[in-house]
């Protein structure tokens, strides 16, 4: 596959591969191919940028990065729910969802550097509008009068595909917001297209200026250890310089990373950059996605069990959570003496009564998500 050079990053952005003609040039496909992924792009846009695509081995059809970057025809199949936290239920104005008492969630923008295939807002990204937010002055107004808010994630789609300008306006709302303890960005721009930190000196002074008044923190999405190259390790720096915490999400994904010392691997390095590991997540079961990616949760607590036990304590200090529409639930492992069961544990509930509840629920060998939860556990 073709060699990295260096651009821009909107250079890059503007050469990444979008249709079947530009992905075409790259790779090799037949006809047949060809018109399943036209039809596929038609629905879930592709977005692929050089950078990301360079770290394809040569002629390594589904592999961990092709399957995240390349679309599939499995992504027609049947099953999936388009919003599978119950984002709508929680939005309080256009683009801001207020579900956990102490978080605001912003939707900034639907647009990506990479559509990710195994993305659960799958829904919206590259075309979802009407779900961004549109009113900055009515959200930071929302976010003062709810004393109980205490920080703001600011997502999409990916918040630094923002302009400057915009990302220096969010920040120019929210940061005098005494009730906010800090606030942060959610980006996968360090991985698939990390010039857009490392060219860019008017983002890093945005950030440092505001830095210097609100904590900043980068959520970012590395799943696997290949994404941690010298250019993702520059822009990871390049953040920390000016005083960025970062903290990664891995999703756990079929065929990507469904590997103990693959895991282990990735957390140890992220460990050493000081990303900090913070959530693995289930993969969820969105329509496009979940018959790709998602694996049963038995056999994914045994994985991220395994991968622990290769991990120090700094690699190992994240939760294995389900984002589910009553909260973020922590997969705990399998019920002793029961092998039919498995214990969960709320770390993020939605409702008060549901605060650090740990129950038992039966789970199925091939069962990959809880769709009812027992209300007495
Ligand atoms: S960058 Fe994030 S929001 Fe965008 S497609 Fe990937 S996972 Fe989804």
């Amino acid at each position: 596959m073709e060699q990295r050079k260096h651009l821009t990053w909107k250079e890059a952005l503007a050469q990444s591969y979008r249709s079947v003609e530009d992905i075409s040039k790259v790779m090799r496909l037949t006809e047949a191919e060809k018109s399943k992924m036209a039809d596929i792009i038609k629905r879930y846009p592709m977005c692929v940028t050089p950078y990301y695509f360079s770290l394809i081995y040569a002629d390594e059809k589904d592999g961990p990065i092709f399957r995240m970057a390349i679309p599939d025809v499995n992504e027609f199949t049947e099953g999936g729910e388009p919003d599978t936290s119950g984002e709508y239920q929680n939005t309080v104005i256009t683009g801001m969802q207020h579900k956990y008492r102490q978080t605001a969630l912003i939707l900034s923008t639907d647009r990506c550097a990479m559509y990710c295939r195994h993305c659960f807002r799958k829904r919206m990204v590259g075309g979802g509008g009407d779900e961004v937010a549109k009113y900055l002055p009515a959200m930071a107004e929302y976010i003062k009068s709810h004393r109980e808010i205490n920080n703001v994630l600011i997502s999409g789609g990916d918040a630094f595909m923002n302009e400057n300008a915009t990302i220096e306006k969010y920040l120019k709302y929210l940061v005098p917001l005494k009730n906010l303890d800090f606030i942060r960005f959610g980006t996968r721009m360090p991985v698939v297209l990390p010039q857009r930190i490392t060219d860019d000196h008017g983002l890093l002074s945005i950030l440092e200026k505001y830095g210097k008044q609100k904590k900043i923190y980068i959520i970012t999405q590395f799943n696997h250890p290949r994404e941690l190259t010298p250019e993702s390790v520059a822009a990871i720096r390049a953040l920390h310089e000016v005083g960025c915490s970062i903290r990664n999400q891995t999703v756990l994904l079929r065929g990507v990373n469904d590997n103990p010392d693959t895991l282990a691997l990735l957390f140890g390095e992220l460990t050493m950059q000081a990303v900090h590991p913070y959530y693995v997540f289930q993969c969820r079961p969105a329509r496009g996605v979940k018959n790709q990616f998602q694996l049963p949760l038995k056999k994914g607590v045994k994985i991220v069990d395994e991968a622990k036990s290769k991990m120090n304590g700094q690699a190992k200090a994240f939760r294995y959570c389900m984002s589910h529409k009553t909260g973020k639930i922590e997969i705990l492992g399998q019920a002793p003496g029961q092998e039919d069961f498995m214990l969960f544990k709320y770390h993020q509930a939605k409702e008060d009564r549901d605060a650090s509840r740990i129950f038992a629920q039966r789970v199925d060998d091939d069962q990959r998500w809880l769709d009812e939860i027992d209300e007495v556990g």
